[in-house]
């Protein structure tokens, strides 16, 4: 069994061997004007290591090295960059046990979540190492027989990489798999809290053999001051930006500037909606799922449940039998299933929000206490019997509060459901499959789970409509998001031997 003082030290440890510079052009190196900032262990408050810290020079500088390493890059064989990309693979799958101890310690989610993302963000490295050697194109003839119709696919160009705190890793492997495999450079600004996964995975892709300049790694407390002049300055051909509908409507008008190619995966708002022929054992499996994974700090988190009157009494006790069974606490001492929130504003929004709702009147279930002491964390919640207008029917909770409403009338709730800005994910439990596809083709998102709480692969298209961004990551979409299409037109006159 790990003990707290094990722990400590191999975290020491660890900490110490993770790179906390600026990674441009192949070196690492200090911010240009010397400064670092602090990431913060959000289980114990404790200040783990201090990273670099860009300015504006550095941005640039970053965006430069990019640009000056793109003609190289675009003419490497794709077997090379597939070869690369397979061997990030396996070592990131090799080093699974640190790199989930990195994560727990700079996110907070428990241990056995921080591994499974470490597999499921090595697993986009090896699925566009399969993908960089099918990027296709074609071949037609013009109808009137005067030309041949020639089309490539070539890499776009620099990239700029913008990532959220809550997927630390899987987020930036998303987007860099199917950079690399499109034969783009890119520059990647992680998020201040969780830079250490990032720092840590660019060593991982140096040590494969990436070349010098095609990855650069930026990091900084001052985004907005950074990344605007790195945006608009006419290097950077592509933005792919996951994180808050708010940040990504600025971006997304940064990016007109330069008419940049842009992907945006933004916020959710995502409806549960338990059938009244649902297996509730499927039901609260799929709830809890959707629910609590990242202690409900996820864009595909469940946010509004709407449960049948016939089944929601039932689905209600057992949901909070479950959910106040779980154990919350630091996420790397074994047997932990819930961590702390990132930091103090988000704790304090969530316990807002929950105070919004009872105060409009809904129903404590289950949890609802603040929890005192080291760390920021919320106790698992149930809450019934939502009034319209509360603040958490419009809002990402992030948080490990499940809200649930009743209903009864089929079209209604599917009218409920899509009565948000946001469109990423929707969750449907049936046992009906007509239905199931049925209520699924009507729900305004990109990706609808059916008795399941978990939608992401590396195999499938990810993303959302409305607020909820534009484009796709992962499946076979993923690398086109990287890819330019060119037109050759060649004409073709008729001649016989001179
Ligand atoms: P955020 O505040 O939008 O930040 C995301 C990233 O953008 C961070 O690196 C942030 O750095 C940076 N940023 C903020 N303002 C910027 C600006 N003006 N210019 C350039 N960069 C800027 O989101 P978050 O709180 O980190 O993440 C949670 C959000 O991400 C939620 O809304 C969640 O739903 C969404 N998300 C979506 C998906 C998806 O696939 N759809 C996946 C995961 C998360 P700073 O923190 O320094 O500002």
């Amino acid at each position: 069994m790990t003990t707290i003082t094990d722990t400590a030290a191999t975290s020491t440890r660890l900490i110490a061997s993770v790179p906390t510079q600026l990674f441009i052009g192949g070196t690492w190196r200090a911010a240009a004007g010397g400064a670092t900032t602090d990431v913060v262990n959000p289980a114990t408050e404790e200040v783990l290591a201090s990273v670099a810290d860009a300015d504006v020079e550095d941005g640039v500088a970053a965006a430069e090295a990019a640009r000056d390493a793109q003609a190289a890059w675009s003419a490497t064989p794709a077997r090379t960059r597939s070869e690369i990309l397979y061997r990030a693979f396996t070592a990131l799958m090799e080093r699974q046990d640190e790199l989930a101890m990195l994560m727990t310690l700079e996110m907070g989610k428990p241990l056995a979540e921080a591994r499974g993302e470490v597999a499921y963000a090595a697993e986009f490295f090896r699925w566009f190492a399969e993908e960089a050697v099918r990027i296709d194109g074609g071949f037609s003839h013009r109808p009137d027989g005067t030309a041949r119709t020639l089309v490539v696919r070539q890499p776009v160009g620099p990239c700029l990489l913008i990532t959220p705190w809550n997927f630390p890793l899987a987020m930036g492997a998303r987007k860099m798999g199917p950079a690399i495999a499109a034969g783009c450079t890119m520059v990647l600004k992680p998020a201040p809290q969780t830079p250490l996964s990032s720092l840590a995975l660019a060593r991982i892709l140096q040590e494969a053999g990436l070349p010098d300049g095609v990855l650069n790694v930026v990091t900084t407390s001052r985004a907005a001051e950074v990344i605007e002049p790195i945006l608009t300055g006419g290097i950077i051909r592509k933005l792919s930006f996951t994180g808050s509908t708010a940040v990504g409507k600025i971006l997304l008008q940064q990016a007109a500037k330069q008419v940049v190619r842009t992907s945006l995966e933004l916020g959710g708002n995502a409806p549960f909606i338990v059938l009244p022929d649902a297996d509730l054992d499927v039901a609260v499996d799929a709830a809890v799922q959707a629910k609590m994974r990242n202690m409900g700090e996820a864009c595909t988190a469940a946010n509004r449940f709407y449960v049948h009157t016939a089944v929601s009494d039932e689905f209600a006790q057992r949901l909070a039998q479950r959910m106040s069974a779980l154990q919350v606490g630091d996420g790397t001492q074994d047997g932990v299933q819930v961590g702390p929130m990132i930091d103090a504003a988000s704790r304090d929004k969530v316990q807002r929000l929950v105070e919004d709702a009872v105060a409009k009147g809904a129903t404590v279930v289950s949890g609802g206490n603040s929890v005192t002491g080291r760390g920021y964390f919320v106790e698992p919640t149930v809450l019934s019997g939502i009034a319209a207008g509360s603040e958490l029917l419009n809002n990402e909770i992030f948080g490990p509060v499940a809200a649930l409403q009743t209903f009864t009338d089929l079209d209604e709730v599917i009218a409920t459901a899509n009565d948000t800005e946001w469109g990423l994910v929707a969750y449907v439990i049936t046992q009906d499959l007509d239905l199931a596809l049925n209520v699924s083709e009507r729900l305004e998102v990109g990706m609808v789970g059916v008795n399941t709480g978990l939608v992401s692969a590396p195999s499938a298209p990810f993303g959302g409509v409305k607020h909820s961004g534009l484009g796709r990551e992962g499946g076979r979409l993923g690398i086109e998001e990287f890819l330019d299409v060119k037109y050759i037109a060649i004409p073709i006159r008729e001649r016989g031997l001179a």
